[in-house]
């Protein structure tokens, strides 16, 4: 029986790229969103992976959409991480609720999801998790104190997680992506991506596929005795 896996954002950008990955290679997925009916209903049409709308950020509403995968699918074998918004502003203009926002959804909806699946993976003793943290959590970036502090968060939760799971089958990573081509990338100015794509060693964004290789790399059955590890892929930006 093939594994089951859940992606959150896993509709558009690199999640996109993770489900289809993931299905080619012959998990059986479920791709979670926010909000983008249409893009996640083309999505779905075009790919035959399942679209589920809920609000990572709301622990309930991960409690009841996990639990809905596992009963239309099984158990839940692989979780990935990968849902994440930005809301940048430097210190003096960013508001509390712009706070409050990247930190609940990208680190909060990190240990929402986990706490849905770390049962059914302990009672199975099996368990592949990847959380998406960022280049700009690991060093930083003018104008975005909650989304480095909650891609940070996302470094610190992955290792002791992993040290929870690591004698029960489970393993926790984290990716740290540096810039990829998709539409969070799209909306930085113009001139500032002209900048950072001038310090990306290799001479250009990433693609959403070559972060894609990295979690099958990851959440493959033989992956055992990795974890609590980042891999970063960022085209050499950023050496840690
Ligand atoms: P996109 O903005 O292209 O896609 C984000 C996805 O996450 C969408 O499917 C979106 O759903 C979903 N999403 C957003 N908020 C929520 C929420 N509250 N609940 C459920 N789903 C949600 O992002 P990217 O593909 O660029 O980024 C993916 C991940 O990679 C993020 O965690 C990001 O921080 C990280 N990352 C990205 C980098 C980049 O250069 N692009 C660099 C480093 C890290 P919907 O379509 O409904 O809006």
């Amino acid at each position: 029986m093939s594994r089951v896996a859940i992606v959150t954002g896993g509709t558009r950008g690199i999640g996109e790229a993770i489900s289809i990955a993931l299905g080619d290679a012959g998990y059986r997925v479920a791709a979670t969103y926010a909000g983008n009916d249409e893009r996640a209903a083309a999505f779905q049409a075009r790919t035959g992976i399942a679209a589920h709308k809920w609000d990572v950020a709301d622990y309930e509403a991960c409690l009841e959409g996990v639990a809905k995968v596992a009963a239309a699918l099984g158990p839940v074998d692989v979780l990935v991480n990968n849902a994440g918004i930005t809301h940048d502003g430097t210190m003096r203009k960013m508001e509390r609720d712009g706070w409050d926002r990247v930190v609940d959804t990208n680190l909060g909806g990190c240990f929402n999801m986990c706490k849905a699946v770390w049962e059914m993976m302990l009672a199975r003793g099996f368990g592949r998790i990847v959380n998406i943290g960022s280049i700009n959590g690991q060093a930083g970036q003018y104008g975005q104190v909650n989304y480095a502090a909650a891609k940070s968060g996302i470094h610190g939760f992955t290792k002791a997680l992993a040290q929870e799971g690591a004698a029960k089958g489970i393993t926790v990573n984290a990716i740290a992506p540096g810039y990829i081509d998709t539409d969070m990338v799209a909306a930085v100015p113009k001139h500032v991506l002209e900048k950072i794509v001038a310090r990306i060693p290799v001479g250009r964004l990433g693609q959403a596929g070559e972060i894609a290789r990295g979690v099958l790399f990851l959440v493959a059955d033989e992956g055992g005795f990795i974890t609590g590890s980042t891999l970063s892929i960022n085209g050499g930006q950023h050496m840690y």
